[in-house]
Formats: C-alpha cells, sequence, structure tokens
C-alpha cells in the first residue's frame, strides 16, 4: 500500500467533489497563496514529483522567503480535533500569519506546480473574491469536509510530521511538529448524515489497486 497513491486519489477524489460548487476562484486570483501554507510531510513528496519544484531558481526563490517571517504551525489538525472531541478547548496557535507571497507563484500569478499543490491550497475555496475581504469565504460544510481530508492526509503520513510548506521544502524539521493518528472526526450534530454520505463515497474511492477505505483503520468509516 502506497500513501502516495492515496494521496493522490483523496486530492482526486477532493477535486471532484467540488467541482460543481458556485465558487469565485479562477486562474490569476492568488490571494490565499501566502507564505502560510501548512503542509505534511507526504505532500511535500507528492509535490517533489513536479518537475518544477527541484527547478535551481525555484529552490532560491523558497529558500530566500523562507527567511522572512511566515507563520510556523504549532498543533496538528488531529491534535487539534482530539481536544475538540475531549471538550477541551483547543489551545491557541502563538504563531502569526504573516505577509508575503508565495514563492511558488509565477509572475502572472499561477502555482507553477498546480497539479501537485498541497491541500491547504485546494481547500481555500471561496463564494466571494478574497481580494475584497482579504479572506475566504467557504460554505460551512466544505469547512468541515475540509477539515476530514486534513485529518485523513495526516493519518497517512502518521510517522511524518506537519509544518509551514517553506520550511519543509528547505528540509527543515526543527520546525514542524509530529503528526498524529485520526482521534475521529469532530462534526456538528446537524452535519453527521451528510458528513456519513461524504465519508462512505470517499471510503470507496479507488487508490492505486485498493479502495481508500483500506489505508485507514476499519472503524474509522464509521466513527462519527
Ligand atoms: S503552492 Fe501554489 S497554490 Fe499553493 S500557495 Fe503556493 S502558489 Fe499558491
Amino acid at each position: 500500500m502506497d500513501p502516495l497513491s492515496a494521496l493522490s486519489a483523496i486530492y482526486d477524489f477532493y477535486g471532484q467533489f467540488v467541482a460543481n460548487l458556485p465558487l469565485a476562484c479562477g486562474p490569476g486570483c492568488a490571494t490565499c497563496c501566502s507564505v502560510n501554507v501548512t503542509v505534511t510531510e507526504l505532500e511535500i513528496e507528492f509535490l517533489r514529483q513536479h518537475p518544477l519544484s527541484g527547478d535551481r531558481r525555484v529552490l532560491e526563490q523558497v529558500e530566500n522567503v523562507r527567511n522572512r517571517p511566515h507563520f510556523i504551525p504549532e498543533f496538528t489538525t488531529n491534535q487539534l480535533a482530539e481536544f475538540c472531541l475531549t471538550r477541551r478547548e483547543p489551545p491557541a496557535e502563538t504563531g502569526t500569519h504573516a505577509p508575503g507571497a508565495c514563492p511558488l507563484l509565477n509572475s502572472e500569478g499561477l502555482c507553477m506546480v498546480y497539479t501537485h499543490r498541497p491541500f491547504s491550497c485546494r481547500a481555500m475555496l471561496s463564494r466571494t473574491r478574497c481580494r475584497t475581504k482579504l479572506a475566504a469565504e467557504i460554505a460551512p460544510f466544505i469547512y468541515t469536509v475540509n477539515l476530514t481530508i486534513y485529518q485523513l492526509i495526516e493519518h497517512l503520513d502518521r510517522q511524518g510530521r506537519s509544518g509551514n510548506m517553506l520550511d519543509m521544502l528547505c528540509g527543515d524539521r526543527e520546525q514542524t511538529t509530529g503528526n498524529r493518528t485520526i482521534p475521529g472526526f469532530p462534526v456538528a450534530p446537524d452535519e453527521q448524515v451528510k458528513h456519513q454520505r461524504f465519508l462512505d463515497k470517499l471510503a470507496a474511492f479507488p487508490a492505486g489497486n485498493a479502495q481508500l477505505v483500506e489505508y485507514f483503520p476499519k472503524d474509522l468509516f464509521r466513527n462519527c
């Protein structure tokens, strides 16, 4: 079982799931492409399969920007989910989101590694133009679904770490945090039926020679 196949399948599944949503996002709109993108090591491995990710000039750009302030997450998604599921207040992050564009954006405002971009980039699906409010307006159920996908990806990479994409691309593990297994999915009571239908579809989605369900603990997809 290859976690990269499962990650690729999750990206494909999510792409199909959101394909017909009424979104304001489009080519050249890059307000969310900042220096604050959080990723897992598995996603960096996937991103490195893109030919341009190894380009010397691209790597230099990443290295230059990494020395500027950027958000460094202290907690992983599954750590925060565990707080919610045990009815404890999640600790607040002390890191701040710094200004600055992602160095993987080209001069036309397009992502140079678009097909291999991490989930944080795929998840920023706004119903309104972000440029106006400088924040994405994400539909409540998509927000829930995004959280689930973050959790699944972290679980796939449970031996790995999470951190800022710039640090990860530069191989700096010092400012990263160890990933966790999924403690369950925190889902609001009024979304549980819809969420279960989403999980059922995701579980049956093909991933290499298997289905996504085979990459996760048996009971996980009946866990909320
Ligand atoms: S990796 Fe691509 S999509 Fe993600 S923030 Fe950078 S330029 Fe934007």
